[in-house]
């Protein structure tokens, strides 16, 4: 199927659900990434900075781009001026670089970040506990961040075709994510996504809770990494 296909395929799928599409575009050239656009796609994800970069240049300004990969305090910068979201917040550190950022390029509109909860027994994953997510919350300096705003939550299961296991981590973010919503953001509508499920488990995340699945190979193809 061609990539316009696949964009239409996931637009029939997702259309009567309250679930939306981040099409990871990581290791595709911009060229390629064009096809989804022309197909009336948005919203993109990236895993790396520099790349990320690159392809915001190349590419239409009205992009929703999200990070969804690791972030290194000392790249934030490159990306404050256009950013959409950064899904990949990890720490209470990393949050007051956004937000100091984001207001050192005067955004009009906050920066919107979502808090990586790890939930796959590889230990290699980043992320936070739930308990340190609820400790960034209760802190002061979160408290007078005013160029951010906290979206949701984000997670990356196991990479497993365990259906129970991987229903088990969906399960477990969903969960987190509605104890935060109580907890923190009761009266507050911006605090709504739960960012779950790839090419292999959509479905599954659907099925679960997922309000953002994020999907890469499942609408460019397989990535080549040694390029
Ligand atoms: C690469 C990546 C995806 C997409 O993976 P696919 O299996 O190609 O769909 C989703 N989320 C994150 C965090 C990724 O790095």
């Amino acid at each position: 199927m061609s990539i316009k296909e696949n964009i239409l395929y996931f637009d029939e799928q997702l259309k009567s659900t309250p679930c939306r599409l981040v099409a990871v575009s990581k290791t595709h050239p911009a060229e390629i990434v064009k096809e989804a656009y022309d197909a009336g796609h948005r919203l993109f994800g990236e895993n790396k900075v520099q790349e990320l970069v690159e392809k915001h240049t190349q590419l239409p300004h009205d992009i929703a781009w999200h990070l969804i990969g690791h972030l290194q305090t000392n790249k934030v910068k490159y990306i404050s001026d256009f950013i959409d979201t950064i899904q990949s917040v990890d720490s209470l550190k990393l949050l007051i670089e956004i937000n100091k950022r984001a207001e050192l390029v005067n955004r009009t509109v906050p920066i919107n970040c979502m808090l990586q909860i790890s939930i796959a027994d590889e230990a290699t994953k980043y992320g936070m506990t739930y308990d340190e997510a609820v400790a960034l919350l209760q802190s002061e300096e979160y408290r007078t961040m005013n160029y951010i705003r906290i979206t949701g939550v984000m997670g990356i299961a196991t990479n497993t075709e365990d259906e129970t296991k991987l229903r088990h981590e969906f399960r477990y973010l969903r969960n987190c994510f509605m104890n935060l919503k109580e907890t923190f953001f009761f009266a507050n509508d911006d605090f709504k996504e739960i960012s779950m499920g790839m090419t292999s488990d959509w479905k599954l995340a659907l099925e679960e809770g997922s309000t953002m699945i994020r999907v890469g190979s499942g609408i460019f193809g397989s990535r080549n990494y040694r390029k």
